[in-house]
Parts: structure tokens; C-alpha cells; sequence
């Protein structure tokens, strides 16, 4: 199994400041360069091939298969909740590996880009970016989504009405909602949320444990590489200029942890994504909500209500820990 030792992450942890530049890629290569700050994703569309001659992209299956226990597991019978009149319900369409779900938090797109008078195929692995100031985890009114001190960016599945605030926010529309599951059962199931929000959570436990996430772990092709996240911003802006390429990621939604590296720009990429209706899409610079003036008051207003609800929840994970 491809691993950092525990001890090497740990020791180069962010808890202690340092994230020791661990550059890891594919089938569990990596090298230990000087680095600091959280951990990053390189995901280089030079290199990947979409598995093709596989019935599914091996990071995909290899997401279901590591997340599979966390997967929504809904009561038999949803109800509606005001003021909605319909619920989004994905648990008899678990098979669906051509889009993102509450169950697959990853997929890949293929498209063909024209550039310089070449036809590019690309496939495009998309999954949750972790953004560096992600208005998904600062604008939730419950508190329960959370930048971590180590990169990835999570949802307590505990906390989580459904809300779905934080994929109205996301530039990407990532997170995706299962009713019939989680808090709001218990509390008020037709007057408040309508399930739980599921993305990719860079599988912090994994990255926690000294392991690298799964789909980078099983990718054929290497083309998924894990590291410190400014080597990983590093090595995608030399290979960008080795290939007279482009990289995704840096700059949008005001900086996130994974980078894409491509041959074509991006513009040309959403192009090609908006044409075969593929979501999300590739838009180049987009802003941060929490930048506009709207999502600045929302974040200062929701502070205090969600700071208060965390603290609740806290307590009551306590209390039913002790029982
Ligand atoms: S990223 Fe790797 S595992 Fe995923 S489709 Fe591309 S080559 Fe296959
Ligand atoms: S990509 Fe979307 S869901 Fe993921 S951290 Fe950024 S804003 Fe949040
Ligand atoms: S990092 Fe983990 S949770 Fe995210 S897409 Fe890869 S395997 Fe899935």
C-alpha cells in the first residue's frame, strides 16, 4: 500500500506547523522535499487516459469502494419538507458513475478540445477542489463544514440539515444532497433541511493515518499526484511550462488545493463541457462568493448562529457518548 509513515506525517504535520513536502504520486512514489503548509493535489490531463479498457475509471471505483460505509443509507419512507414539495432522493440510482452524487464523489469527464489545429481528448477527473477559503464551509449555517489545519475540506454527516447552502455557494455546485437520512429527522423532518450533503473529503482519514488518498493510491497512469500543497502548486506550474501548457486551480475561487494541468486552456475545456452539457464545469478565474459584498455580510452575520449550533452539537455528541 502506498504510504507515508505515520510517523513522517505526523512529524512533518501541520500540527506542529509543517507539512513536510511530501511529493507522492500514483502507485505510492514519493520523495520527501522541504515544504510547509497543508497538503495539495496535482491531477496532470497529460497523463490521464480514463481507463478506457476498464468498466469504470479506477479512481472511481476506488472512491466508492474506501467510502462506501460513509454512504447515505435513507429511511424507506422520504417525506417532503417545507417549503419544498419534491426531495432529492439518489439512493436507487447508486450505479451512476457518469456524475457526481451523494454516492460518487468523483467522476470523470471526456471531452475533445480543439487547440493549435490538434484534436485533444482529455479526461478530466472533478471532485471537490478544497478550497483555501471555501464559502461552502464558511457560509453554512450550521457550522458543521470545516477548512481542516491539514488541507481537506469536510462535512460533519452528524450536524448536516441538507441545507445545501454550501453547493448554492460553491463556484462548482459540488456537494450533493440525500434526503431520508441524518438530524433533521430527529428534529423537525418537514419543516427544516432535507438530508445530508456528501462530497469528496480528500480522504482525510486516510491522509490523517499516513495513507494517500485512495483514488491517487490506485491511478494507473500516475496522473493523480499528492504532496504538500505548494510543492504540488510547484510542480504543476514547471509542467504546465515543459508542456506550453495551462493550470486550473490556483486562481479560482481565490486559490483551492488541487491543480490541474492541461495542454489546451482552460476557457476551451468549459467550452467543450457547457457544449456536452457536463457539470461542474471549468470556469477560469472564478470569484469567491465570500469576495462579493453579499456573501462578506452572510458569512459575518451566520458567524455567531453557527458557532452557537457547533457548540450544541458537540455537546450532544458528548452526551450521547457517555450514555
Ligand atoms: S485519473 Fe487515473 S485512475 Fe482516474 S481515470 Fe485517469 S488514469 Fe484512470
Ligand atoms: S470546491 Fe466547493 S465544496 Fe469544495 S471546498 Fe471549494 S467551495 Fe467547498
Ligand atoms: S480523495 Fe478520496 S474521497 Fe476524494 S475523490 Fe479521491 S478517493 Fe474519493
Amino acid at each position: 500500500m502506498a504510504a507515508i509513515s505515520r510517523r513522517d506525517f505526523l512529524k512533518r504535520s501541520v500540527a506542529s506547523g509543517v507539512t513536510g513536502g511530501l511529493i507522492l504520486s500514483g502507485a505510492g512514489k514519493w520523495s520527501a522535499e522541504a515544504a510547509t503548509g497543508p497538503v495539495g493535489t496535482l491531477i496532470d490531463l497529460t497523463k490521464c487516459d480514463g481507463c478506457k479498457q476498464e468498466k469504470a475509471p479506477k479512481c472511481v471505483s476506488a472512491c466508492r469502494e474506501v467510502n462506501q460505509d460513509r454512504f447515505p443509507e435513507p429511511v424507506n419512507d422520504i417525506h417532503d419538507y417545507w417549503p419544498q414539495k419534491k426531495h432529492e432522493d439518489w439512493s436507487g440510482k447508486r450505479h451512476l458513475i457518469d456524475r457526481l452524487t451523494p454516492y460518487n464523489w468523483t467522476y470523470v469527464q471526456e471531452v475533445e478540445v480543439e487547440h493549435n489545429g490538434q484534436i485533444h481528448q482529455l479526461f478530466i477527473q472533478r471532485r471537490c477542489m478544497h478550497c483555501d477559503n471555501p464559502p461552502c464551509a464558511k457560509l453554512c449555517p450550521f457550522g458543521v463544514q470545516e477548512k481542516t489545519p491539514e488541507g481537506p475540506v469536510r462535512i460533519d454527516p452528524d450536524g448536516c440539515f441538507g441545507g445545501a447552502k454550501c453547493r448554492d455557494v460553491c463556484p462548482w455546485h459540488i456537494p450533493q444532497r440525500q434526503a431520508g437520512v441524518g438530524i433533521y429527522l430527529k428534529i423537525a423532518p418537514k419543516l427544516v433541511g432535507g438530508g445530508v450533503m456528501y462530497k469528496c473529503d480528500l480522504c482525510y482519514e486516510r491522509v490523517r493515518a499516513g495513507q494517500v488518498p485512495a483514488c491517487v493510491e490506485t491511478c494507473p497512469r500516475q496522473a493523480i499526484e499528492f504532496g504538500g500543497k505548494e510543492e504540488m502548486k510547484g510542480v504543476a506550474y514547471e509542467r504546465a511550462k515543459a508542456v506550453g501548457g495551462y493550470v486550473y486551480g490556483d486562481q479560482e475561487n481565490g486559490g483551492t488545493s488541487t491543480f490541474y494541468v492541461s495542454p489546451v486552456p482552460f476557457e476551451k475545456i468549459n467550452q467543450a463541457l457547457a457544449k456536452k452539457e457536463l457539470k461542474p464545469g471549468m470556469p477560469v478565474g472564478v470569484e469567491n462568493f465570500l469576495d462579493t459584498a453579499g456573501g462578506l455580510t452572510r458569512g459575518v452575520l451566520l458567524a455567531p448562529i453557527a458557532g452557537a449550533f457547533a457548540a450544541g452539537l458537540a455537546a450532544y455528541k458528548t452526551m450521547k457518548g457517555s450514555e
